[in-house]
């Protein structure tokens, strides 16, 4: 069986990266690792579904327990990636994707190099100021502190693998699978076909 590939999925908040992964989850051999986070829930959101929801004592337990492969702090909240989250599906020859944001990513770049790093970017930051405004789930001050936000993550995106630009959905989801059809041809993990 073959490993599953580790990727690194990273968009700045409003940039349509949840439509994006909606339409990539699709395909079967894909799965999202839920991340732990003590941020509180939004409408609608499930433990356990989308997020592990934590209060800070619980979240500093399991970084004291080694439980995280990354965590980081990200507008006043801890989220993480739990290393049961990841290695037992990638064992399996499941993709997994890490939806995290830049510090998380950076990290996990250094420890896991065979990890493959996709970047998320709006078509511009006006549009991606409309799209938070327009979800409705913020108040206008969260909304610039998370513009701000991505303005730094933009700058990071040069530490990616891959950058693809979110202007039409299909686009992107399509540039999505033509990174990792190209990635599976890799020579690097052809070891099984080429001894
Ligand atoms: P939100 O509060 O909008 O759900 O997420 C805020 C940011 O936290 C997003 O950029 C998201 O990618 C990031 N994030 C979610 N889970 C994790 C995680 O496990 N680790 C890290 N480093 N960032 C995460």
């Amino acid at each position: 069986m073959k490993r599953g590939r580790l990727i690194i999925f990273s968009a700045p908040s409003g940039c349509g990266k949840g439509t994006m992964l909606a339409q990539i989850l699709k395909n079967e051999n894909y799965r999202c690792s839920i991340s732990a986070t003590t941020r509180q829930p939004r409408e609608g959101e499930k433990n356990g579904i989308n997020y592990y929801f934590m209060t800070r004592e619980e979240f500093e337990k399991n970084i004291n327990d080694n439980k995280f492969l990354e965590y980081a702090e990200y507008c006043h909240n801890y989220y993480g990636t739990l290393l049961s989250e990841v290695d037992d599906y990638l064992e399996k020859g499941t993709d997994v994707i890490l939806e995290i944001e830049v510090q998380g990513a950076l990290k996990v770049m250094r420890i896991r190099k065979d990890a493959v790093s996709v970047f998320i970017a709006p078509p511009s930051i006006d549009e991606l100021r409309r799209r938070l405004k327009k979800r409705g789930t913020e108040t206008e001050s969260v909304i610039e502190e998370r513009v701000s936000q991505a303005e730094r993550e933009i700058s990071q995106a040069k530490n990616y693998d891959y950058i693809i630009v979110n202007d039409v959905l299909e686009n992107a989801v399509d540039d999505f699978f033509a990174v990792m059809r190209a990635e599976k041809l890799k020579a690097e993990f052809s070891d099984d076909i080429i001894k």
